[in-house]
């Protein structure tokens, strides 16, 4: 869903040079996949080294930024500084990356550990938790020995959580209970970064089955975005199963392998992704037993998931307005090779149950997208024309 797409941070570097701080933290976040407060540590002390030696070139941090030059991005994680940057400043991160990575040997979990470590037993460090407060806003925060989770009913030190069964309470600083689970995938695709508008939950649940997805299955997908989808599809097809997406934007492909990494530890196996347009795809021929396809313009995408889908394949298009449907299901019609074509919103109500208060919620999410399921046809299957148009 595009139509209300944001610039990232990192984009938005080209227009106007934003706080040199903010970039470093996305960049050392994604590179490093630390935790927050380590990536800060490691921030703080490159900055004080900049400033040491009086660099404020922003030539190569906008390079840099805009990927254009793997060797530099590698070069300064490396601690290996190129020439164009003053010798002090060199020899300073030199030395500081030497003691990075020797931290990188610390036995403690990394930051994208999280959702590979156990998902049952003693909240452990590195994990995901969600702390739910009195009024049943959610925080997802994760577990590190010796700092706080801080929010503005006071603070819980993580220490406290450390080693405690889910679904235990603690409370913070200042009184207020906090429960504390292990946060499900719908938590986590509604807390992580988003860049491109992403599927909802109560959107791709439905998606997933009245796609069929099961395990084993093989999946095309188009675009990527902020990977949303793509992380319920690879549950539901499992580690037999296969996911290929395909997305045109680099940067939006940086972001979402970031999310799918801090949840599922590393792109699996099972995961193919291609920084390519879909409507120049090559796939093999009926080569996929699902096609998603969740783009600005459904039918850039159509020609290519069609090719790639098996006869009694289905196609699942999910689009924010109504033209992108009307012109998705002309063409699904028009191809001749699809039947059993449906079109529908999904409308979740939440409900307060309190006393006699027992009634719809007042707000709810009144439109995120429409959703439209198609199966593909036996080529050459010719009276579907009588029946279905
Ligand atoms: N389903 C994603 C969100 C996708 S947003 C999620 O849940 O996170 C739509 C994406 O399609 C954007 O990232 C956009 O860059 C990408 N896109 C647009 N046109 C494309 C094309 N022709 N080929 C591949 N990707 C495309």
């Amino acid at each position: 869903m595009t139509d209300r797409e944001q610039p990232s941070t990192l984009e938005s570097a080209e227009a106007s040079p934003p706080d040199e701080a903010v970039v470093w933290k996305e960049l050392l976040y994604e590179a490093g996949r630390r935790s927050r407060t380590e990536v800060e540590i490691f921030l703080t002390a490159f900055l004080s080294a900049c400033q040491a030696q009086g660099w404020s070139d922003w030539t190569p941090l906008r390079r840099l930024v805009a990927l254009e030059d793997p060797d530099l991005y590698r070069a300064i994680l490396t601690g290996d500084l190129p020439e164009s940057f003053p010798e002090g400043l060199r020899k300073a991160w030199s030395a500081f990356a030497r003691r990075w990575s020797a931290r990188r040997d610390d036995p403690r979990p990394s930051a994208s550990d999280g959702a590979t470590l156990p998902r049952r037993g003693p909240l452990q460090a590195g994990e995901w938790v969600l702390l739910i407060d009195a009024k049943g806003r959610h925080y997802l925060t994760r577990l590190e020995p010796g700092q706080n989770f801080t929010f503005h009913l006071g603070s819980v030190p993580m220490d406290a959580i450390l080693g405690q069964t889910e679904g235990t309470a603690v409370r913070s600083s200042k009184g207020h209970p906090l429960l504390v689970f292990r946060p499900t995938l719908r938590d986590y695709l509604l807390q992580m970064p988003r860049h491109a508008q992403v599927v909802y939950p109560k959107d791709s649940a439905v998606m997933a089955m009245w796609g069929d997805l099961y395990p084993g299955a093989r999946v095309l997908e188009s675009g990527l975005g902020s990977g949303a989808l793509a992380m319920v599809i690879l549950r539901a097809v499992g580690p037999t199963g296969r996911l290929v997406s395909y997305e045109i934007r680099a940067d939006f492909i940086r972001r979402a392998v970031r999310n799918i990494e801090r949840w599922l530890g590393s792109i699996p196996e099972n995961h193919e992704i291609h920084n390519e347009d879909i409507a120049r795809a090559q796939v093999e021929p009926e080569s996929f037993d699902r096609a998603f396809l969740d783009l600005p313009t459904p039918t850039e995408g159509l020609p290519v998931a069609t090719g790639a889908l098996r006869p009694g394949g289905i196609l699942v298009s999910i689009s924010p307005t109504v033209p992108q449907v009307q012109e998705t299901v002309e063409w699904l019609r028009a191809s001749n090779l699809y039947g059993s074509i449906e079109v529908l919103e999904v409308l979740v109500r939440p409900w307060n149950v309190k006393g006699h208060s027992v009634r719809p919620a007042h707000f709810m999410v009144a439109h995120t997208a429409f959703i439209v399921v198609a199966r593909r046809l036996r080529p050459g299957q010719s009276f579907v024309d009588d029946v279905y148009i």
